[in-house]
């Protein structure tokens, strides 16, 4: 995951859609007033055009990438994930998360579904990230683990949750995790250093697929080799250009480089590929 700038597309699909969604919102809320567990949610929030002009573009923000492990969208069965679940809400270990009522009896969390057609709710997602997996308990689903109160009406602040799972629009991923740089260490690894980065390693499991581990030390060789290319005069301009790329977010496993490029050139002068060199 990295942090993605969301321009907001100012094209007639794009206008057209926020409008209706904004629209079909109020209807949901309606009916979630009289029975919050039958609203009626279709596919608005993943149409088409949409998907295709923006969610999934490779020209768009998210440059074709899953935004939650950064894998080609293209070859991993995308879809539209719901940042908070619109159906339903389970903690981190897949537990039903249970809310209680005025008169003290509780029952099952209706979902976020006021948030179902927002477009900041909305992510595009790989099918490792937003589907159950055989490889073990990975990947978002309902998941969404907080540590304040929860919202569970149209009226609540969502402020108040202190969401555990991070949002590649609204946070920075690049503040929650470090990577062990060190001569014998596992670059493939994110290490969190916050405990909000603890739970989004936690929940994707960024850290137990192989792919990304894969595509994270690739990026780093890459990144090393670019940045010795730049003390010689004639590939300097390309291999800027290169590693600007690298680190803009163009391929596979830009968090590692990123926060590389953010924290170890000027904390480690003397490595094959420093400044020095
Ligand atoms: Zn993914």
């Amino acid at each position: 995951m990295i942090h993605i700038v969301f321009d907001l597309p100012n094209t007639t699909v794009w206008n057209d859609w926020v409008e209706e969604c904004a629209r079909r919102t109020e209807e949901l809320k309606a009916q979630g007033a009289k029975d919050p567990y039958s609203v009626v949610i279709d596919d608005l929030y993943k149409r088409d055009s949409v998907r295709k002009s923006v969610f999934f573009a490779l020209t768009g923000p998210f440059k074709g990438k899953c935004a939650f492990c950064e894998v080609w969208l293209e070859s991993h069965f995308p879809d539209i994930e719901h940042y908070r679940p619109k159906k339903g809400v389970t903690d981190e270990n897949d537990n039903v998360v249970e809310i209680q009522d005025d008169d003290g009896s509780t029952r099952k969390h209706p979902g976020y579904y006021w948030l179902a057609y927002d477009w900041k709710n909305l992510l595009p997602s790989c099918n490792k990230c937003n589907r159950p997996t055989a490889e073990g308990k990975m990947g978002k689903r309902n998941r969404f683990p907080i540590a304040g109160t929860r919202a569970t009406k149209p009226s609540d602040p969502l402020k108040a949750e202190g969401p555990q799972i991070l949002h590649p629009v609204f946070d920075r991923p690049e503040n929650h995790f470090t990577v062990n740089f060190e001569e014998d260490g596992d670059d493939s690894l994110l290490i969190p250093t916050t405990d909000d980065g603890r739970m989004t390693l936690k929940v994707l499991g960024l850290n137990k697929r192989s792919d990304l581990r894969e595509h994270r030390a690739s990026a780093v060789l890459k990144f090393q080799a670019l940045w010795a290319l730049l003390a010689r005069p004639k590939d300097r301009e390309e291999a800027h250009r290169k590693l600007k790329n690298l680190c803009d977010g163009a391929g596979p496993g830009t968090l590692a480089v990123r926060i590389l490029y953010d924290q170890i050139i000027d904390s480690i002068p003397v490595r094959p590929w420093s400044r020095d060199c």
